[in-house]
């Protein structure tokens, strides 16, 4: 039977749920509260395991089509260029980038006209037998079931998940940016105290992020490009030359945060999804990628059921028995990676043990079914009796 949600938030993980609901003949109605649906940042990796969840909602070609493939870790150096592990010509990699706003874009072409709603800020929701209502300033509406995918400040998760502490600082603040420099093949470039990523985008483009500790949240410079370029001024090229080449407004600065562990993703008719539930350090490009892992299995789990109290509520449980497990793990792992990689008094430990492991294991590591992360496989949607 189908149902009709309510999806609060229209960021990757919102819409990659409408996409799923729609795919198992559900209707879903996105709250946004931003006056226009659109992505702000930079670019991102997709890996294997969210471009499988991709392919499920049929999304696959334009995925394919929208991402250029990147090296990243196949291509691991230090700041005076030397190489610690590299791609050979010709190597596959199961890693594609996206500018954001292409991956939000090909997500958004997915949700039915009529479904998206914004400048939308939901401010209130109540749940009782018969379902769940959504409010806002100036409105409300009712459904079966709610999901929470309004990101790292959620309020579903403060309104029914009260004391939960706010994200947690990590030490760790980053510069992002696109610069239109074409042709760079992806990587990671290991310093000690922070480390460089690249890779291309779409239309003769870079993406690049710095990385590096910090000792407080909130550290602002008056301009933020310049402090990135000053950091990076000695490392090797293209670093410099990609900074230069960036719009000084196209320079992001942020910290780095995530969140305690939920005991629970579930509450009655109303689940999180997405960072709302699991933000998480990008130290393994991840976040965005369980969002969309979390929108195929609440679908799979939907399909077929009832709009009864009791079979929502049964679905709920299962999504968040599946996972808050896989999602923690991740979290955890980003977490642990984000230190390793950024500590100093680790670092002469790190790049050894990385030039010293044979380059047959190394690329093993990151194949696309490499590491457990990767190997994932969503459950496959049923088609909705038509
Ligand atoms: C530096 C960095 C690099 C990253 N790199 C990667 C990567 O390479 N790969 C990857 O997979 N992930 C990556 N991530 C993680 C990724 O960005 C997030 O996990 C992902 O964007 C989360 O999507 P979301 O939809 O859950 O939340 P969000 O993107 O935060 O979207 C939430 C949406 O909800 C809306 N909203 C909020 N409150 C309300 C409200 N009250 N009412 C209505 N709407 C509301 C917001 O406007 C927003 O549109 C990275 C993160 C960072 C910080």
């Amino acid at each position: 039977m189908s149902g009709h949600a309510i999806v609060i938030g229209g960021g990757i993980g919102g819409l990659a749920d409408a996409v799923a609901l729609r795919r198992i003949g559900w209707r879903a109605t996105v709250l946004e509260r931003a006056g226009e649906p659109r992505e702000i940042g930079a670019g991102m990796s997709q890996a294997p395991n969210a471009l499988r969840a991709l392919e499920e909602f049929g999304l696959g070609g334009p995925a394919r089509a929208a991402g250029v493939p990147t090296y990243s870790a196949g291509n691991l150096r230090l700041p005076d260029g030397r190489y610690l592990q590299r791609a050979r010509p010709g190597d596959a990699t199961p890693l594609l980038a996206f500018h954001r706003a292409d991956l939000h874009r090909l997500l958004l072409d997915g949700v039915p006209a009529g479904w998206l709603r914004t400048g939308t800020e939901v401010t209130d929701l109540r749940q009782d037998e018969g379902g769940v209502t959504v409010a806002w300033d100036g409105g409300e509406v009712r459904a079966d079931l709610v999901i929470g995918a309004d990101g790292i400040g959620s309020v579903v998760r403060r309104l029914l998940w009260p004391g939960t502490p706010p994200p947690r600082f990590l030490g760790r603040t980053a510069w992002l940016g696109i610069a239109p420099v074409g042709g760079l093949p992806g990587s990671i470039t290991l310093g000690s105290g922070g480390y460089f990523l690249i890779h291309p985008i779409s239309r003769g483009r870079a993406y690049w992020a710095y990385v590096a500790t910090a000792d407080r949240p909130d550290a602002r410079f008056e301009e933020e490009k310049v402090e990135a370029a000053r950091r990076l001024a000695s490392w090797h090229e293209p670093i410099p030359a990609l900074i230069a080449a960036t719009p000084d407004e196209a320079v992001i600065h942020i910290d780095i945060c995530d969140l305690d562990q939920l005991p629970s993703y579930v509450r009655g008719r109303v689940a999180l999804l997405g960072d709302a539930a699991h933000a998480m350090s990008p130290d393994r490009g991840q976040g965005a990628g369980q969002s969309i892992e979390d929108a195929v299995v609440l679908a799979a789990a939907l399909a077929g059921e009832a709009t009864i109290k009791g079979a929502i509520e049964g679905a709920l449980r299962r999504y968040d028995a599946e996972r808050r497990p896989r999602t923690q793990a991740t979290a955890r792992g980003a977490r642990a990676d984000g230190r390793r990689t950024t500590s100093p008094a680790a670092y002469r430990a790190l790049t050894t043990m990385i030039r010293l492991m044979p380059a047959a294991l190394w690329r093993k590591g990151i194949a696309a079914d490499g590491n457990r992360t990767w190997r994932w496989h969503p459950p496959r949607l049923p088609f909705p009796a038509s």
